[in-house]
Formats: C-alpha cells, sequence, structure tokens
C-alpha cells in the first residue's frame, strides 16, 4: 500500500512520465493516459481533457478498480477501462501506459506487428509486441480487445489506436513505451533500406535460454513454432523467425552480405556469437535495472 509518501512520489512521477510522452511526441494535444496502482483497491491516474506535458500532482484522479472516481477534481480517462483490464488479468502488472508514438502506432495503422526477431534486446525483454484488434477507443470493445493479448504481452500495438505498455513500476512501464517506439523506428529504417534480417530461430531459443539465465520477468515464454503459435499470441510472445540449420555466425554465398544467410521463406537472418549475444543481453539487463525511481 503506498503511504500519503509515496502517493506524492507517484503523483509526481507521473507529471514527469507526462512531460517524458509530451516532449518526446509519443502524444499529440491530449492523447495517452498513466496509471499506477496505490494499494489493492485504489489506482492512481491521469486526467481527462489536459495535455500530459502540462500537469501538476493535484491534478490526478484515484479510482476504484472498477474505475469509480474516489477523489479528484478532475475526471480520468474513458480509455481507464483499458488499464482497469490491464489489472484485473495481470496481477504482476504495478503500472500502465497508453500513447500514440508516431512510428509504432504507424505500424498499427499499416497492420503491420513488431514480431519479426531482429534485436536481441528486444526478444528479450518485450519478446514480441502483436497488435490488439481494432475497437472503438472509450467502449468496452477495447478493453476486450486488449484483454486478448496482455496476459502474455507487456506491450501491444492497439489497430489504427496506439500502443500500450505494463511494468512493475511506473518507470518500468513507462520504459517499455520507449523500447516499443524504438523498435518501431529501426524496423521502419531497415525495411526503407531493404527489409530486416532476421535472427533465426535458434538464436531465438538461445534468447530465451538468456532472459532465464538473466531473470528477466516476462509474463509468457517466446515461441517461433506455428504448432505453439495456434493460440495467436495468446499464450506466449510469438516471434517470427527463419527454422535454420548450424549455430554459428556463418557467412552466405550469393546477394546476401557476410554474415547473413536467406532462409528458403526469402528472409534474411543474422547469426550472433554466444558472446555478441551476451553483450546484447548485459545492455538490456543494464537498461531494465536503471528502471527504478529514480528515472
Ligand atoms: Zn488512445
Amino acid at each position: 500500500m503506498a503511504s500519503l509518501r509515496g502517493e506524492a512520489q507517484l503523483r509526481e512521477d507521473i507529471v514527469e512520465l507526462g512531460r517524458r510522452l509530451w516532449a518526446r511526441g509519443f502524444v499529440a494535444s491530449n492523447d495517452g493516459n498513466i496509471s499506477v496502482r496505490l494499494d489493492a483497491d485504489r489506482i492512481l491516474t491521469t486526467p481527462t481533457s489536459v495535455s500530459k506535458g502540462f500537469m501538476t500532482p493535484d491534478m490526478m484522479v484515484v479510482t476504484d478498480l472498477a474505475g469509480r472516481k474516489i477523489s479528484g477534481e478532475r475526471n480520468a480517462s474513458s480509455e481507464l477501462k483499458m488499464h482497469l483490464a490491464v489489472y484485473e488479468l495481470r496481477p504482476d502488472a504495478k503500472a500502465v501506459v497508453h500513447a500514440h508514438p508516431p512510428l509504432a502506432t504507424g505500424f498499427a495503422v499499416a497492420g503491420i506487428a513488431l514480431d519479426k526477431a531482429v534485436l536481441a534486446e528486444v526478444i528479450c525483454t518485450l519478446g514480441s509486441i502483436p497488435i490488439a484488434d481494432y475497437a472503438t477507443p472509450s467502449t468496452a470493445e477495447l478493453p476486450a480487445a486488449v484483454a486478448r493479448y496482455i496476459k502474455a504481452h507487456d506491450g501491444l500495438l492497439l489497430a489504427n489506436h496506439g500502443a500500450l505498455t505494463v511494468g512493475s513500476d511506473l518507470y518500468n512501464a513507462y520504459y517499455k513505451m520507449e523500447t516499443v517506439e524504438h523498435f518501431a523506428q529501426i524496423s521502419l529504417v531497415a525495411r526503407t533500406l531493404g527489409g530486416e534480417r532476421v535472427l533465426s530461430r535458434d538464436e531465438v531459443h538461445r534468447l530465451q535460454g538468456l532472459r532465464t539465465m538473466y531473470g528477466i520477468t516476462a509474463p509468457a515464454p517466446i515461441c517461433t513454432d506455428a504448432a505453439e503459435t495456434a493460440g495467436g499470441g495468446e499464450t506466449c510472445q510469438v516471434v517470427q523467425a527463419p527454422v535454420t540449420d548450424g549455430s554459428r555466425l556463418v557467412a552466405d554465398s550469393g546477394a546476401a552480405p557476410a554474415g547473413a544467410r536467406t532462409s528458403p521463406a526469402g528472409d534474411t537472418e543474422i547469426r550472433l556469437t554466444y558472446r555478441q549475444l551476451a553483450a546484447l543481453i548485459e545492455d538490456a539487463v543494464r537498461t531494465v535495472g536503471s528502471g527504478g525511481s529514480d528515472g
């Protein structure tokens, strides 16, 4: 349970993270919302109809887990319903961030999930970022669309709308939003330059092993097998990776650059040595580890 002192800090944290969302262009106008659990029965959240870049601690709204206001001069966003669905389904989730970061939202509008095996640190942390079906904002449809994927994922794209991340605290959820947008940016650049070269299925399984070794918490395991993915990302984090043989950095003949090879499906993959992977994971762990409330 958050003490009064703790609640004051959480209000300050939400103000700071709202400022960052606005400063980075992740929200326009009065878009976006942030929430955090105060205790077993109460949520602290951002007010509606306010730019998230210019909030003050006294503007926050306290509600119960059904979204009924307990205190606050302003009202919570109608999108709070989506946050409440997360809290109901994910007892481990302590905070939720929703924003409309333009590149990630562009992928959501194009109907392209961020689920290719291209960045080791993203595979180790978020796994993959699926797209929740389109639903009218502020209606009960949206929590239902989110509910389908949120048990297995900490980050989602919302079709034709934006993105949603959850975390073990406010900063952890916010940093995941940064990662989603950064991943979208890198994916867009790679696609502009001719397409992503994709890590092999073997490498993805090795990353899953490293995730375990480094104690990176995730709501569900990574899966790459078509049979496992029958649930469509509802029970595991589907990562698109080609099947290949071998386990080392492999040079290839043909058009692909050294270190890359093209699978029968036409995806080009990159192979990394264990040492390169370990260095990437250590970076990722440092990033996750710095996600404390000190910012
Ligand atoms: Zn929205």
